[in-house]
């Protein structure tokens, strides 16, 4: 039998019309019958430009209220929504466009100057479809759980960026998910200030509609302006990455976030032990998670009565999912597997990825780490970038977050160069506060606090690291800067 459920945008505006659905930064606000009606007319006028069922539609834009209205318009339609990350290159967009057979395009003005240079014939601004005739359509009532809503593509961190296909049962399940580990609470509202071309940010929007809350929408982070939200506007919790959280714990200073911030949660990369630490002495309640562009967000999270005693740990598996170690070493690490209903069913038009990473029903997620007796997660690092010296297991997270922890250094980045001693041995790149820190402290604190095999066998001060169009750091790329 199929999965079929109400239109959950149609289902949220009959239950609680009223309620707030997006508010926005200068105060503006849209309901959820209003969210609706915005949707379904931009549909119409969407079905008028051609339009139509399983249309593989393209978005470039930041988060702007319009963007939201566009996904949900589209999803009215059946269409498939490709989210386009707007900091990548037009060459990387073009790629992205003709591997996800992409034949429209909607942007927003600001990012006009790139969307020209795409190759996708039909491409209108978001506020130029406003304007286009409506076509009197049949708007969806409903949603097929097994049918595909969105597309996006991974951060390219290891190698070529991958489409994943989203169906809306996976951003279902990840909602339900999320909501059985945190709580539903009527006074909620999420601050989306990640991308909604991310999954981070777009589960917001989802959870926003399944939930009955309002989002917080701001355009991108900004430090100082989420901050001020987080302080004065009822934000109960808060998605971030951990440079988001770096920064906002410097602009808390002294003060405290109020008591209705009930979770920031931290995903998308590894934490700093010391980062974390410094937020529990704040009293910030921050939740760790892991999760990728494959598991529709967040697949294992803390919750609340462990975040502190579990400090660095990602969590148990949320509960419609699972997730076990393949082939632990002896000291228990092995290559994460997990397995839930908000895992994609495979990449768009690969399936040489698609065979390579779902196996025998679970995904493979190309990352190390370990569960500890309790059965709580850690993560370690990615599998690619495993150092093997002189047999050892070398983790280049390891040695980054210890790099970190010295005073000076801004940013790490760790890599493994050929040795004919040891088969490989780390080499570090650095980027300092002003290149003035003590090189002969730097090497006692190293030895100090890792294993001398651990230890960099060079330091490189670099101006900046390679980063992808996520900020994530590319480690493979690293090499380069020699
Ligand atoms: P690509 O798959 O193209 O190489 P990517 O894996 O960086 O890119 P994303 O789906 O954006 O693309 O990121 C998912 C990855 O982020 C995970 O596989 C993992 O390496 C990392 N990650 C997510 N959460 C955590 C965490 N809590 N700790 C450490 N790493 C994490
Ligand atoms: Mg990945």
């Amino acid at each position: 039998m199929q999965m079929v459920i109400p239109h959950w945008l149609t289902k949220q505006a009959d239950i609680s019309p009223d309620q707030i659905a997006l508010q926005l930064s200068d105060g503006s606000t849209l309901t959820f019958q209003q969210l609706k009606e915005r949707s379904q007319d931009y549909a119409k006028k969407l079905a008028g430009w051609g339009v139509a069922k399983g249309t593989h539609v393209a978005v470039l834009s930041s988060n702007q209220p319009t963007m939201v209205i566009a996904i949900h318009a589209l999803s009215y339609l059946q269409a498939v929504v490709v989210l386009l990350n707007s900091r990548l290159t037009g060459d990387e967009l073009t790629y992205q466009l003709k591997d996800a057979e992409v034949s429209f395009l909607i942007y927003t003005e600001t990012l006009a100057e790139l969307a020209g240079k795409l190759p996708v014939s039909k491409a209108l601004s978001l506020t130029a479809v406003e304007c286009l005739q409506p076509q009197a359509i049949d708007i969806a009532t409903e949603i097929n759980l097994d049918k595909p809503f969105t597309m996006m593509y991974t951060s390219g961190t290891t190698g070529f960026p991958k489409g994943v296909v989203h169906t809306y049962g996976n951003h279902w399940w990840s909602a339900i998910g999320s909501a059985l580990n945190l709580g539903l609470q009527s006074e909620d509202k999420w601050l989306a200030a990640l991308p909604l071309f991310h999954v981070s940010g777009l589960s917001i929007l989802i959870r926003s509609v399944i939930y009955g809350m309002p989002v917080y929408l701001l355009e991108k982070f900004d430090k100082k302006r989420v901050h001020q939200a987080i302080m004065t506007k009822g934000i109960t919790m808060v998605s971030v990455v951990t440079l988001m959280l770096q920064q906002l714990l410097g602009e808390l200073g002294e003060k405290t976030y109020p008591a209705s911030l009930r979770c920031m949660l931290l995903g998308g990369g590894p934490a700093p032990k010391p980062l974390l630490e410094q937020a529990k002495e704040k009293g910030v309640p921050v939740f760790q998670s892991f999760g990728m562009t494959e598991t529709a967000s967040q697949i294992v999270t803390l919750n609340a009565n462990d975040a502190l005693k579990k400090i660095g740990s990602a969590g148990k598996a949320l509960f419609p999912a699972q997730v076990k170690i393949n082939a632990p070493d002896e000291d228990g690490v092995g290559e994460i597997y997990v397995k839930g209903p908000m895992v994609t069913s495979g990449y768009y038009r690969n399936q040489a990825a698609t065979e390579k990473a779902l196996i025998a029903g679970w995904l493979a997620t190309g990352d190390l780490g370990y569960l500890d007796k309790e059965g709580y997660l850690y993560v370690i690092d990615r599998r690619s970038d495993l150092i093997i010296s002189g047999g050892e297991n070398v983790y280049p997270s390891e040695i980054e977050s210890t790099l970190l922890r010295f005073p000076g250094i801004k940013e790490a980045g760790v890599t493994g160069v050929e040795d004919t001693k040891w088969g490989e041995v780390p080499i570090a790149f650095i980027v300092t506060d002003d290149g003035t820190y003590n090189q002969a402290e730097l090497q006692a604190f190293l030895k100090r606090h890792l294993a001398a095999y651990k230890c960099p066998k060079q330091i490189y001060e670099v101006a900046r690291l390679p980063r992808n169009a996520s900020n994530k750091l590319v480690r493979r790329e690293l090499k380069k800067l020699l």
